[in-house]
């Protein structure tokens, strides 16, 4: 079922989703199972699962010249998706990037998705690669989500990269896209941001689901700003618990948003690890429970391999 259908169905109700990222290369999806069985009990109306680029790697050969070799870390998202489906009937999203991909490529990975009965996905432009000062897409790639969720939207009308197809199948994709409470990193403001997300939604995005954010202000502001800018699909709010001290800078560096300075202040006074832990889940809960009382389609869990911290969470909220 599409996501947007269960935000229909779900009558006002709030919604538990989960994102998951794929193991690490040679790791087994065994992983994967654990960390989703003690989150099934709150029914996940659907589970995302991240994209992650290949990367490059230099090694210098005997005689001076380089060695391009290609490697790609977290593989397997649509092999995921669809193990997830068949073990827990559940809907799954997997995530789609513009970078590394032509649209050819782009294309052919739709058709499988399709082929597998996977009815939703998440578009994104995806980041610049570590020897990028900025992200450069393929010659024939999509250079921005618009651009992805323009293809996207086309193949659903039956519109394929070779015009003279006949009879062409429609895709019925459900298109998701990011939304930047904190506005994304490159956009010179937030007003500029939110003029290309509902570019995006124009284009056939019909949700989004939030970066994390840790203060809710600065969700209900964005909130606010995207209706005022005639964004008027449902935005599902993403929840990041804090787990450990160092993820207070490596958070903001990744991920371009700030810590409320309670949130700080309550974590520099721990001594160890596992009350930073402690404090995390307390304010993802009561993160969590304003944003319920608020009236949010959904609460989004990025688990990032700690579902039974996810877990606790969604036993306090739900
Ligand atoms: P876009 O919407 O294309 O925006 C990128 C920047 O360009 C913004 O600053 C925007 O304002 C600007 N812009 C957009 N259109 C135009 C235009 N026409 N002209 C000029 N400027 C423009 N990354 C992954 O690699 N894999 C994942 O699985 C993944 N999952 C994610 C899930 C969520 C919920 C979120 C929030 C992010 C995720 N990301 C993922 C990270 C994402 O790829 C990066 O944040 C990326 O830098 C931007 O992607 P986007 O889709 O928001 O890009």
């Amino acid at each position: 079922m599409k996501v947007t259908d269960h935000l229909k169905n779900a009558k006002g109700k709030t919604l538990f989703s989960i994102e998951i990222l794929p193991p690490l290369k040679g790791q087994s999806i065994k992983s994967i199972f654990e960390g989703i069985d003690p989150l099934m009990e709150f029914k996940p109306s659907f589970i995302d699962v991240t994209y992650h680029r290949e990367e490059y790697l230099y090694k210098k050969k005997p005689d001076g010249s380089l060695l391009k070799k290609s490697i790609k870390k977290r593989p397997g998202t649509v092999g995921i998706c669809a193990a997830l489906m068949n073990k827990y009937q559940v809907d799954t999203v997997p995530h789609i990037i513009c970078g590394g991909f032509s649209k050819e490529e782009t294309e052919n990975a739709l058709i499988d998705l399709n082929f597998l009965g996977i009815e939703n996905v998440l578009a994104l432009r995806g980041d610049s690669i570590k020897n990028e000062a900025s992200f450069i897409p393929e010659p024939d790639g999509n250079f921005y989500a618009t651009d992805l969720v323009n293809q996207i939207a086309k193949m659903n009308r039956g519109e394929y990269l070779e015009h003279e197809l006949e009879n062409a199948v429609h895709t019925n994709f459900c298109i998701g896209v990011a939304g930047y409470p904190e506005k994304h990193f490159e956009a010179p403001n937030l007003k500029s941001d939110l003029k290309f997300l509902k570019e995006k939604v124009d284009s056939g995005a019909e949700y989004i689901v939030t970066q994390m954010f840790f203060d809710n202000k600065k969700f209900f502001q964005f909130v606010e700003k995207c209706k005022e800018a005639g964004i008027n699909v449902p935005i599902i709010p993403g929840i990041k618990p804090i787990t450990a001290r160092k993820q207070t800078t490596v958070l903001p560096r990744i991920f371009h948003i700030d810590l409320p300075e309670e949130l700080q202040d309550a974590i520099d006074h721990c001594k160890e690890d596992k009350l930073v832990k402690e404090i995390g889940i307390e304010w993802a809960i009561a993160q969590s429970q304003e944003l319920l009382k608020a009236g949010v389609p959904c609460l989004h869990f990025y688990t990032m391999g700690t579902s039974e911290v996810t877990r606790r969470i969604a036993s306090k909220v739900y």
